[in-house]
């Protein structure tokens, strides 16, 4: 397989540390928003990359963070913590804040097929670890204390803009978020390790530490959790490009610092999901979230299909008439595959398998999800039988997760307009007979509706009905 790596800024072979195995790290969510159809554009991409790589035989440990302290609201390591921000809003606790957000992020997931990483840890989680390796950053001289805060040193190192073609507005975080300097710093790029002195004295997570009582930088937790779940070698990192500057640069600095040997070779980033007004993002409060869009009567798996018909390289730009083209060719792609769905019969492996080739070889090309979705509609046109056929769109929906054998729940659930127009009429006559009192009339509407299998539900948001 071939991918596309940011550190190389070149297509290249991917051959993993250890013949067959794969250590895969994903950056999490700060959980202290609702996640955006821009996050979830890099975790769909992520997952169709590590599916991509099981289909391809590799034994794959995934492993995730969750962002539960430490992520300032400047990359630049000044303003206040996000998660505080976040319990401010919301008249919370910051673990109540973690909570909540970390499960909405997983229930998004669930209703994307995206699956939940091998290993999901929370920063919070990881704070001994985090002191371990600050403290054997200090010993090498990596490290120093200035203002009671504990700082790396990117003068130390030979290359610290490891990420090469970045522009010089992207290498200056402060220029970027329009923030102060913190005259602590020794080099315009160092970074906070541990805060023991913030603005913000009011910091809710704290723990001690050799260096006073504080909390841990957002760069360290992903070194740290990494490094606690998958060794001293990973072999493919992925995130944002956001992320490229300056959290996978520091993270990049840290954890080569501290091992001493390069720690991972390939780096996926996706690129953003764009509105109009530029990249949708949490801070500006933009966000368009999965609830959202189902809201608005879109399956989320329109969603998915909208990501995977461009490439993850590329900006995405999202307007509603972008997904309705992608939920009309979604729903005529299923309404086509759905009828191999109970196909049974011999299925020939030679006949199949230059269609699994042409598959693998798609995403083997730099993870080109547009093409292995044509050999989708190759199979449906190919001269195969119809069990042939199911074989090979489940086989290839193992990677693209798109529920593509069965029916949706919306599709299940469409009532006849009929029916519906019926039903409302009923509840509206049983509304008004109440209003006037005529609690019998009521009653025998209720029970006419009841012998055609209708049932009323009254809530103090009004009348639901259910068939039985
Ligand atoms: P956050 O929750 O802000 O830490 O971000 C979670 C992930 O979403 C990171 O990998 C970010 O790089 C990524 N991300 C943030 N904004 C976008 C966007 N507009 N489009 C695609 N990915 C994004
Ligand atoms: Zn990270």
């Amino acid at each position: 397989m071939r991918f596309y790596n940011s550190l190389t800024r070149r297509i290249e072979e991917f051959v993993p540390h250890t013949e067959g195995k794969v250590a895969m790290y994903t950056c999490g969510p700060t959980v202290y928003h609702f996640a955006h159809i821009g996050n979830l554009r890099s975790y769909i991409e992520e997952d169709v990359l590590e599916k991509a790589l099981r289909y391809a035989g590799y034994d794959v440990k995934r492993v995730m963070n969750i962002t539960d302290v430490g992520h300032l609201s400047s990359d630049a390591d000044t303003g206040e913590d996000k998660m505080l921000a976040g319990a401010k809003r919301e008249h919370k606790s910051v673990m109540e804040i973690a909570d909540f957000y970390t499960k909405a992020f997983f229930d998004d997931c669930e209703k994307l097929n995206i699956k939940r990483p091998d290993v999901v840890e929370p920063a919070t989680n990881c704070i001994p670890e985090f002191i371990h390796m600050i403290e054997v950053l200090l010993e090498k001289g990596y490290a120093y204390q200035a203002g009671e805060n504990v700082y790396f040193d990117t003068s130390k190192l030979d290359e610290y803009y490891v990420f090469g073609g970045l522009s010089s507005e992207d290498l200056y975080v402060g220029v970027r978020d329009d923030v102060e300097e913190d005259p602590n710093k020794r080099n315009r790029n160092d970074f906070v390790l541990w805060f023991t002195k913030s603005k913000f004295e009011d910091q809710a997570l704290k723990w001690d530490s050799p260096w006073g009582v504080g909390y841990p930088g957002w760069h360290i937790e992903c070194s740290c959790i990494s490094m606690k779940h998958l060794g001293e070698y990973i072999d493919i990192h992925c995130g944002g490009v956001d992320n490229i500057f300056p959290h996978h640069t520091n993270e990049i600095a840290q954890s080569e610092a501290y091992l001493g040997h390069e720690w991972c070779h390939y780096w996926f980033h996706v690129h953003h999901l764009n509105d109009r007004s530029g990249k949708m993002s949490k801070s500006k409060g933009n966000i368009l979230t999965v609830s959202v869009l189902q809201e608005k009567g879109y399956d989320p798996l329109v969603y998915r299909f909208f990501c995977l018909q461009s490439h993850y390289r590329k900006p995405l730009e999202f307007s509603y008439e972008a997904l309705d083209n992608a939920a009309a060719a979604y729903q005529k792609l299923k309404k086509r595959t759905l009828e191999f769905a109970g196909a049974e019969g011999p299925v020939s492996a030679e006949k199949t398998a230059p269609y699994r080739e042409a598959f693998l070889q798609a995403l083997g090309n730099d993870l080109n999800t547009a093409a292995a979705l044509t050999v989708i509609y190759d199979v449906l046109k190919a001269d195969l039988n119809g069990a042939e056929k199911r074989a090979l769109i489940e086989d290839f929906d193992k990677v693209l997760s798109l529920s593509l054998l069965t029916e949706s729940e919306t599709e299940e659930t469409e009532e006849d307009p009929a029916l519906v127009a019926y039903v409302e009429e009923m509840i509206e006559k049983r509304k008004n007979a109440k209003k006037e009192k005529n609690f019998a009339l009521a009653d025998e509407i209720r029970a006419e509706l009841l012998q055609k299998g209708i049932v009323l539900k009254d809530t103090r948001e009004g009348t639901l009905w259910e068939k039985q």
